[in-house]
């Protein structure tokens, strides 16, 4: 269930954000109006051979100004607690230095592997340099060069072979969701309210590698939900805590690892650009979302207070158009009843198959009121459309010009898809082709 996850740690400048990068390759964000989540440097998405897998750039962090041990500590301590496999970067060129070895200092004895890269090997006849490394004591040195993409196959093929077994992960009916959002927007107070009233905490399930921490219960219902990353809540006082890339990463985790959101904003406080950005990465990542706006007791209301914030919410995340969105109060409770089965609903349509016949039916009502515009006198022409995938929905629509096909005309058939079937909370997918 979880991707695994790669962290690269080193001094400065031995060129971990350039390995990064080519590890992370180019990726591109495909709805126009994302705001620009892939380009964090800290955390990002990667594959390698049929792995899918998370690489963090703990260079990223940015602690401040802190003293150079003060910052390695941090950032060796969150790939220690965060990653399966930790990819030491050294440099080649300038050879080992006093601030290898302290990197190194903090990486013996810990229970994690470690895979030691030997970057800025530009050309072979460097490679006899990389034996001075094996003085590290961190095994096998692999020579890499990140600026001219070269080795990088050999270190990730030694990364793979780290990966914990996947048939560890088991598979059950619980629904898993993650509470999301900026500190002090509300959420322990959220988790302690709903756990205060859900008596039956199945258990606190171990992370497999990591120290992560899920929530198990169950409601009187009989329905059955894993609280993700609850550690995550609850501070565990380390001093790479209190950055907000720390805390926007361990969110991205935390959606990676669910498959519904409850998105959490803070009344009093209004609308961030982290909280746009954090959602940004639900939507990105094709999950189920609920917007919760918490504190509604702390503001002054009138009759139009809750529409009026409704329509901030919905123009600052206009991707997220189909997500509902509920008001609470972790102090008062008021609503907070509602999220269950909130949670439940949406992820019922992030999980709905609907029937080729009638997605084509809907499909045709569609093109008849509203047909495609001609472009240059050529029409696009919309043959049949089936759904391929769940979680999130995926629509395979075939056309006779996949240039035909304009943004605002597949936001129209969305649109129409979504008035046709529930598919409240949860992002659809449309992929266009062009029919053979
Ligand atoms: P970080 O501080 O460890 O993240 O290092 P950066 O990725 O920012 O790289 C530091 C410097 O080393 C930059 O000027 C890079 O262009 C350079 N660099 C990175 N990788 C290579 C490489 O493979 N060969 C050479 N010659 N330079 C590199
Ligand atoms: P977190 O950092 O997102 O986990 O936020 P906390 O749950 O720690 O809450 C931050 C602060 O907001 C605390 O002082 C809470 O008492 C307060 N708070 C949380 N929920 C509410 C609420 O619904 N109404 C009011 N008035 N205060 C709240």
């Amino acid at each position: 269930m979880a991707a695994p996850i790669v962290a690269v740690v080193g001094r400065p400048n031995v060129g971990k954000s350039t390995l990064f990068n080519r590890i992370v390759g180019e990726r591109m964000a495909i709805v126009e109006d994302m705001p620009g989540v892939t380009r964090d440097r800290l955390y990002a998405k990667a594959e390698w051979l049929n792995y899918d897998f998370r690489v963090i750039d703990t260079g990223g962090l940015e602690m401040g100004n802190a003293p150079f041990l003060t910052e390695i500590r941090g950032q060796v301590e969150l790939a220690i607690d965060e990653a399966d496999v930790i990819v030491m970067v050294v440099s080649g060129r300038e050879g080992m230095t006093a601030d290898d070895q302290a990197v190194a200092n903090l990486l013996y004895g810990i229970d994690k592997p470690v895979v030691l890269a030997v970057n800025k090997v530009d050309n072979p006849e460097m490679r006899a340099d990389i034996y001075d490394f094996y003085s590290l004591g961190l095994g096998d040195p692999y020579p890499v060069s990140g600026s001219h993409g070269i080795g990088l196959g050999d270190v990730l093929d030694q990364v793979v072979k780290h990966f914990p077994d996947e048939a560890a992960v088991q598979d059950d009916d619980a629904v898993r969701f993650s509470i999301i959002g900026r500190p002090n927007v509300g959420k322990s107070s959220i988790v302690n309210a709903i756990l205060g009233e859900q008596r039956m905490i199945v258990s606190d399930v171990e992370g497999t590698t990591r120290d992560a921490i899920d929530t198990r219960f169950m409601t009187p219902e009989g329905d059955e939900f894993v609280m993700v990353d609850t550690a995550g809540i609850r501070k565990r006082g380390k001093v790479y805590e209190n950055t907000e890339k720390y805390s926007v990463m361990r969110a991205m985790k935390a959606i990676d690892d669910s498959e519904v959101v409850l998105m959490v904003l803070d009344a009093e406080t209004g609308i961030r650009e982290q909280d746009t950005h954090v959602a940004g990465y639900a939507h990105d990542a094709g999950k189920a979302v609920v917007i919760v706006v918490n504190k509604w007791d702390a503001i002054e209301k009138d009759t139009h207070t809750m529409h009026d914030f409704e329509n901030v919410v919905r123009d600052r995340f206009k991707f997220l158009d189909y997500a509902p969105i509920v008001f609470v109060s972790a102090k008062t409770k008021q609503r907070l009843d509602r999220l269950p089965d909130l949670i439940l609903s949406v992820n019922e349509n992030h999980s709905k198959r609907v029937s080729s016949s009638m997605l084509n039916d809907v499909l045709m009502d569609a093109l008849a009121t509203n047909p495609a515009p001609s472009d240059n006198g050529r029409r696009l022409r919309v043959y049949y459309a089936t759904q391929v995938a769940i979680q999130p929905p995926t629509i395979v629509v075939f056309v006779n010009d996949v240039e035909l096909m304009h943004f605002s005309y597949q936001r129209f058939l969305e649109n129409q898809i979504r008035s046709a079937f529930d598919f409240s909370g949860t992002p659809i997918k449309l992929i266009i082709r062009q029919r053979k």
